[in-house]
């Protein structure tokens, strides 16, 4: 019976370059969009084995909707990918509480909210692999970015409490921290910006969306990893 595979903000992205890889190798891929639903549908017509489902990370009971949907349809959830994030700049001092709700509840709060809905699945058949995307940020802090770097730390300090609590249930549960990758999240830094940040970083080029899917692929196949954040950064960030 194939593996299904539910990821998070699959329209665009790295969600979409994995649901492309995984479901070219065999995996059953629910990909999740949000705004961008015309993304989302050319991913469904590129390939049989992806269906995709519309819902607001965020909410709760458009994830609770999704992950019946999913159950009634397919029966189990092997692998979860919380991928789905917006990013969010601003000096600490004039953040509000608008934009803290906003990058929390996209980021963080939709991590926690997935999980605690598709674990209870994977408990139940004490089968399952958890990977969260955070960041390097959340290791290290950005400036100008603290919210969006305290959601990333906060994904990755879930991913260390239930690798623990959830390890007996055979459950793994892992973080993949990207440094810079080419994605729409970046568009908006110029050339000179994209160029000062290569200039910090040991091997001189800014990430690919393929660099991030090969490193699930992996740890979706792996048995013995779990409660590890593994930065694939070009070495911007060596801790
Ligand atoms: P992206 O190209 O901007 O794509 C973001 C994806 O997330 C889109 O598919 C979007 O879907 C989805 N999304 C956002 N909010 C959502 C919500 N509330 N519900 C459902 N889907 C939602 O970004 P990306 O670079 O691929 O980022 C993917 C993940 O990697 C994020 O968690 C990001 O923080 C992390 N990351 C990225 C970088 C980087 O340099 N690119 C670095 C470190 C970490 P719709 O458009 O359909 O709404």
């Amino acid at each position: 019976m194939e593996e299904v595979v539910l990821i998070t903000g699959a329209s665009r992205g790295i969600g979409r370059e994995l649901a492309d890889k995984l479901s070219k190798k065999g995996y059953k891929i629910i990909a999740n969009y949000n705004k961008s639903e015309e993304q989302a549908k050319k991913l469904k017509e590129e390939n049989k084995n992806i269906d995709i489902y519309k819902a607001d990370v965020s909410k709760r009971e458009e994830v609770k909707n999704m992950i019946n949907y999913v159950i009634k349809e397919y029966g189990k959830i092997d692998v979860l990918i919380n991928n789905a994030g917006i990013s969010g700049s601003n000096i600490f001092t004039d953040v509000t509480d608008i934009e803290w709700n906003n990058i929390i509840n996209n980021n963080l709060y939709s991590t926690f909210c997935v999980t605690q809905e598709v674990v209870k699945n994977m408990i139940s058949r004490k089968q399952g692999c958890i990977i969260n995307i955070s960041s390097i940020w959340g290791m290290v802090g950005a400036s100008c970015e603290s919210i969006y770097s305290v959601t990333k730390a906060g994904i990755d300090a879930m991913t260390k409490s239930l690798a623990k609590e959830l390890g007996p249930s055979n459950i793994r549960v892992n973080s993949v921290a990207p440094g810079i990758i080419d994605t729409d999240m970046n568009r908006d830094l110029n050339e000179d910006d994209i160029e000062r940040i290569k200039e910090e970083i040991p091997l001189e080029k800014i990430g690919k969306v393929k660099d991030i899917s090969k490193c699930i692929e992996w740890l979706i196949e792996d048995d013995y990893t779990t409660g590890q954040v593994i930065s694939i950064n070009g070495g911007w960030v060596i801790i």
